[in-house]
């Protein structure tokens, strides 16, 4: 589908949108020190409202905590030590929210914190009371403001940047469609004129320069990972500049602006989503070249009999990655049997494994309905 048509049929039609935006558009360095725009954020606010009243659902990703709070602190550079930071995103979380705060009352629309950690993902469940609570907030007439709770992220628990954070909560809230607002145009060719369209993003991996703003994280290429993590989902994701007037509501009616990002062919459900996309693995498994084209070309589940590599501790029902023998990403999928059981029996047929597991044994290591493929022919 041509770009215009995309915009027009995908992207005018949404009727519910993440959109994040970035610290660097939401501070300003007029006066003597940078602050909180204030300005900025009630023009947002002013497109969200607006957006509102067409019965559209509008949810927010806003950075700028940890910027925030190193400039009421007169910390001159993003902290370096875990502590420090925590605490100066929990004074800059506070001030973020009073400045949404103050701009949406003007709509008389509530506004909700909500903060997250990339382990919110990883557990079913917390995904879809996270889907749930967001949902109730706009049910109520509410504006959900979500961010990485950065007063308790220690590494393993951080999204690292909000554009994942981001792509996570779009396809958490199966949305229309994912707008990652940043302080350029969109993805820039060599010659520096915006990509209008992107439906393959392998052939893209170039251009991005990673690098963040002073008080930020993310760049380009954590735009371009997040949009792809939205396009796999079926979805359609947007990089455009927020310094452009009413960007959103502009994006949101078809106008060419930005980098649009095509969705795949194939939508996936909730479920495969959270399988693909969201969780992270808890170990991989590698498989033969037979089990292979059967869970590829075939749609059949994986057996123990095509296991031959197991790395990682598991469980039963953790998401396990599945790789060819030449190491390439094949699926994700949940596992019926622990890193233990699966040592045991790989490479065997069921009615040789029963034996070593007793009847309670599952034929299939990883079930087709629990298995997406994650690039099928
Ligand atoms: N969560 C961080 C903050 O509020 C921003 C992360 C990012 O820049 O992507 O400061």
């Amino acid at each position: 589908m041509p770009s215009t048509e995309l915009r027009q049929t995908v992207l005018s039609t949404a009727k519910s949108v993440v959109v994040k935006i970035g610290t660097q558009l939401l501070t300003t360095e007029d006066g003597d020190r940078p602050s909180l725009d204030a300005g900025f954020i009630r023009r947002i606010a002013k497109q969200v409202a607006l957006l509102r009243k067409q019965g559209r659902r509008v949810t927010l990703v806003s950075s700028g905590a940890v910027g925030a709070g190193c400039v009421s602190l007169g910390i001159e550079k993003r902290p370096s030590d875990l502590a420090e930071l925590q605490a100066v995103a929990a004074i800059g979380q506070r001030q973020l929210m009073t400045e949404w705060h103050k701009a949406f009352s003007k709509y008389k629309m509530a506004v909700g914190q909500v903060v997250l950690t990339r382990t919110d993902f990883d557990d079913r469940v917390r995904f879809l009371n996270i889907r749930n609570c967001v949902n109730k907030l706009h049910e109520l007439g509410g504006i959900p403001v979500l961010n990485e709770n950065d007063t308790v992220a220690v590494d393993e628990l951080r999204f690292g940047d909000n554009d994942l954070l981001a792509a996570m909560t779009a396809n958490a809230l199966r949305a229309d469609a994912l707008l990652l607002l940043t302080a350029v145009d969109g993805l820039l060719d060599e010659k520096g004129n915006v990509i209008d369209l992107i439906d393959d993003m392998a052939a893209y991996e170039g251009l991005s320069r990673a690098g963040s703003s002073k008080w930020g994280k993310g760049g380009m290429s954590t735009k371009l990972e997040a949009a792809k993590r939205v396009m796999d989902a079926g979805e359609v994701a947007v990089i455009a500049s927020g310094r452009q007037e009413d960007v959103i509501t502009r994006v949101l009616a078809g106008e060419r602006l930005g980098t649009v990002c095509m969705p795949a062919v194939r939508k996936m459900d909730s479920r495969q989503r959270w399988i693909a996309l969201t969780a992270r693995p808890s170990g991989t498994i590698g498989i033969d070249d037979g089990a292979t084209k059967a869970i590829c070309e075939r749609g059949k589940s994986l057996l123990a009999s095509g296991v031959t590599q197991i790395t990682g501790r598991f469980d039963r029902g953790d998401v396990l990655l599945v790789r060819s023998e030449t190491g390439k990403e094949l699926a994700r999928g949940l596992t019926n049997y622990s890193a233990e059981e699966l040592r045991l029996i790989m490479g065997k047929r069921s009615s040789q494994f029963r034996k070593v597991l007793g009847n309670a044994a599952y034929d299939e290591v990883i079930h087709r309905d629990n298995l997406v493929v994650l690039d099928p022919a």
